[in-house]
């Protein structure tokens, strides 16, 4: 058993970056931020994969990495 491991683990409880992108111009900032929309074009900024549901750990990401699907300029 790697006890100094388990320690570790127990100190930082879900601590993963996510970030919510614009999926129109890309722009992003992190999931915390309470703003809703792109301050850039002004669109809704979505905050996980809304085809797998990931969370965003990857603010420059124009793919999911899970499933592959396109995030930024879908359309
Ligand atoms: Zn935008
Ligand atoms: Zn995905």
């Amino acid at each position: 058993m790697d006890t100094a491991q388990k320690q570790i683990k127990s100190k930082h409880q879900v601590v993963k970056d996510t970030y919510k992108i614009c999926p129109k111009c890309g722009n992003f900032i992190i999931y915390i931020d309470k703003e809703k929309y792109c301050s850039v074009c002004g669109s809704e900024y979505i905050e996980m994969c809304p085809s797998c549901h990931e969370p965003i750990i990857y603010p420059v990401s124009r793919f999911c990495p899970v499933c592959g699907k396109q995030l930024i300029n879908a359309e």
